[in-house]
């Protein structure tokens, strides 16, 4: 314990030596692109195709050479003869030369020898008799024997260039990206069927306390249901983690202890517990790190969070574990993974962005909070009815207390969509105050 310094730790140092325990983000996987959602890149992606990857027709039209177009008008159209179809999927079979056209489809390969092609709508369909169709046409009919271009087209209109998305070889998505929709699509799409990403981090999670019941247990005369182990694995899944449940540990050293043991037996890269890691009379998780690890910090200038703990411990094959030992109460344990065990996580799961999107906010209602420490208020922004927050003329997010704050108080905590940070020196802030916010957005 004598690394552990007397004084509170401000919420930055107590940040900073705990991703200072992170030296490096945990393996990495091969996976199919198409499983990627979510994942984190570990090696960056490099498009293995050009796109397109070949000239190709944007258009439903006729392929043409653009200069037997010089001369039309919408009265005195040019007259093409049709030679053939070009299919979307296959090698094109036919050239096109002066006074000739192709049939082609949208996103087949432009046929050799024509420079553009003009759209169907811009085209009246004459049968081999000379009788026109209607102005443009039905592209599953028969080939029109003959068509008519009713203006002047430029080279290149329509036509989609080899490598005009992007060429082959080129950089598209680094290392340390999450992976969202597009990302994969960019990926599949460019030929890239197979990723290297970090895999998801092993995070346990174990609650304590003797009055804490597992869901749909009876309570009995002094219990209450278990609400950390459920949410901090839930917070574990949205931060992209695998969460491992170490069950609910009763306020004993050797049971903390041996749940503690399994969870590195089982080759967990963090774990994470709940409560017991005050100064109560019946508080013995701090003792439990120690024997299994160490503690390298403890107790920090926040509010609700003051007895956060973090240390490490040897797992089977000598790599470190990280250990959180975040305070009982909901909010509490709540608040601390939002500062010290996300961005923690996101870390060893190889990400670079580790914390919250900020924001400023005006308070519409006063506040006070503990001297001395930095507060971490449960708000709800005002939002309109496309909901988007509303801001005031200073730009400032219009936030409300989101119900009590106490450290209890889940409900309050269900419902807000940031914090709002009251610095340490504030006693308290008026209503009207500017406050840095940190969005809780759902991942
Ligand atoms: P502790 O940090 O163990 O002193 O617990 C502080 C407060 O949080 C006490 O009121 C506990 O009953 C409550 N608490 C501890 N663990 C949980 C839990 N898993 N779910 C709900 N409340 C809890
Ligand atoms: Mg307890």
């Amino acid at each position: 314990m004598s690394a552990v310094a007397e004084r509170l730790l401000s919420v930055e140092e107590a940040r900073a030596g705990v991703l200072g325990a992170i030296d490096h983000p945990v393996g990495v996987e091969t996976i199919a692109t198409a499983d990627g959602l979510g994942r984190v890149l570990a090696s960056p992606v490099v498009a293995s195709v050009s796109l397109p990857p070949w000239d190709n027709s944007a258009v439903d039209g006729y392929a043409i050479v653009a200069a037997d177009t010089e001369a039309a008008t919408e009265d005195a159209p040019a007259r093409l003869r049709l030679i053939g179809d070009v299919a979307a999927g296959a090698a094109p079979a036919v050239a096109i030369t002066p006074g000739t056209a192709a049939r082609i489809a949208t996103g087949a390969r432009v046929p050799p020898g024509a420079d553009a092609v003009v759209p169907v709508e811009d085209t009246t369909p004459l049968d081999a008799a000379g009788q026109s169709g209607p102005r443009g046409r039905d592209a599953t009919g028969p080939l029109p024997a003959t068509c008519l271009v009713h203006r002047r087209v430029e080279p290149g209109l329509s036509i989609r260039r080899l490598g005009s998305d992007l060429v082959a070889g080129a950089a598209l998505l680094e290392a340390g990206r999450t992976l969202h929709p597009a990302a994969i699509a960019l990926a599949a799409g460019s030929g890239v069927p197979q990723l290297d990403v970090h895999r998801r981090p092993l995070v346990a999670v174990l609650a304590t306390g003797d009055e804490v019941r597992a869901p749909g247990e009876e309570l009995g005369p002094a219990g209450i249901p278990d609400a950390n182990g459920p949410g901090l694995r839930a917070l574990l899944e949205a931060a992209g983690c695998e969460p491992l449940d170490l069950g609910i540990a009763r306020d004993d050293l050797d049971d903390v202890l041996a749940r503690l043991r399994s969870a590195l037996d089982r080759g967990a890269d963090a774990i994470v517990v709940s409560g017991g890691v005050s100064v109560g009379p019946f508080d013995v998780v701090r003792t439990a790190i120690e024997t299994v690890g160490r503690i390298d910090l403890w107790r920090v200038a926040v509010q609700p969070g003051k007895p956060f703990a973090f240390g490490t411990a040897a797992r089977a094959d000598g790599s470190p574990a990280l250990i959180f030992g975040l305070p009982g109460n909901p909010v509490s344990s709540f608040v601390t993974f939002e500062l010290f065990v996300r961005p923690a996580l996101r870390r060893l799961g190889g990400r670079r962005d580790l914390l919250r999107s900020a924001d400023r906010g005006v308070l519409l209602e006063p506040v006070s909070k503990s001297h001395g420490r930095r507060a971490y208020i449960r708000v709800v922004s005002e939002r309109d009815d496309a909901g988007t927050p509303r801001r005031d003329e200073a730009g400032r997010v219009r936030v409300r207390l989101a119900g009590g704050q106490g450290s209890h108080v889940i409900s309050a905590l269900a419902v807000a969509d940031a914090l709002a940070i009251v610095p340490e020196a504030d006693d308290s802030l008026p209503a009207g105050a500017t406050v840095a916010l940190w969005w809780l957005d759902p991942t």
